[in-house]
């Protein structure tokens, strides 16, 4: 018997890296997975075919998360495939390295609109189901530089600590009202998120307690876990799959 056995999960930003290993740890503990890919990106069909492969249903959804009409959209759309959403993984995200002095406001807007915008944005539309069936549980996407900072990822830091910050308000908010909300804070994740060099991963590596960068899959069981009803007494928690690098 799966953990998330007979749930509907919403990933977005499925299509590769964490959200996807994410995506595929909830259709193997037994959830139908809903997941997004950015429009701009061919659709992943590999996904589908790997979460159908656990006899799970899937549904991949083109989504910018920084836009409400197209997230309302696919969330109706998901909600008339599968009936309803009991797990909301807000994973999309970017990043982008550039200086404070040299940054346009353009690439804050768009930093803090996919981020923080976004979280926000999926959680307003999917949370009102939630509500109404007194049952659901969200898991938000931070990332550990919410709290360390770092030189070059100025807007990408303050997106993460709002998303913090929206977390744990949001589960004073609704928690009473059958609703979990809790955020992961990953450590460095090899994925293609930012380019870097070998040295430059080393160099990562060789700061950190656990001396490795981590994978995709060393965060998805976090996802599942707060998803599911092991996690039942967390709430506004954000755990840091880190590699040690963060000891709160
Ligand atoms: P990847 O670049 O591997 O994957 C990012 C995913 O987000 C892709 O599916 C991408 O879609 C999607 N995406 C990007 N922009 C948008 C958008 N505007 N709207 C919808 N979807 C979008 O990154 P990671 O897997 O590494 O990162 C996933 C999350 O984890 C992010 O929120 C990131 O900030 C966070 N994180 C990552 C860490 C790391 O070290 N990798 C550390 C801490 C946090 P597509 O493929 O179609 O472009």
């Amino acid at each position: 018997m799966g953990r998330l056995d007979g749930k509907v999960a919403f990933v977005t930003g499925a299509s590769r890296g964490i959200g996807r290993a994410i995506a595929l740890a909830c259709a193997r503990e037994g959830a139908d997975v809903a997941g997004t890919y950015h429009p701009s990106e061919a659709k992943p069909d590999a996904i589908l075919h790997e979460i159908e492969a656990f006899s799970r249903h899937a549904l991949l959804l083109p989504l910018d998360v920084a836009d409400e009409g197209p997230v309302a959209g696919a969330v109706d759309a998901i909600l008339a495939r599968f009936g309803r959403i009991d797990v909301l993984v807000t994973n999309a995200g970017y990043g982008e390295e550039t200086p404070v002095e040299a940054m346009t406001a353009a690439q804050w807007d768009r930093m803090i609109a996919v981020h923080l915008r976004g979280t926000f944005l999926c959680v307003r539309h999917v949370l009102p189901g939630m509500l109404e069936r007194r049952s659901g549980t969200i898991v938000t996407m931070a990332s550990q530089l919410a709290y360390l900072g770092a030189p070059g990822l100025a807007h990408y830091a303050a997106a993460k600590g709002g998303i913090v910050s929206f977390t744990r308000s949001l589960a004073r908010e609704v928690s009473r009202r059958g609703v979990r909300v809790n955020g992961i804070a990953p450590g460095p994740i090899q994925t293609g998120f930012l380019p870097s060099t070998p040295e430059e991963d080393r160099a990562l590596a060789d700061r950190l307690p656990i001396g490795r960068l981590g994978t995709p899959d060393e965060v998805a069981p976090t996802a599942v876990f707060l998803a599911s009803d092991d996690a039942s007494y967390y709430v506004g928690q954000i755990l840091g799959p880190n590699g040690g690098d963060v000891m709160p």
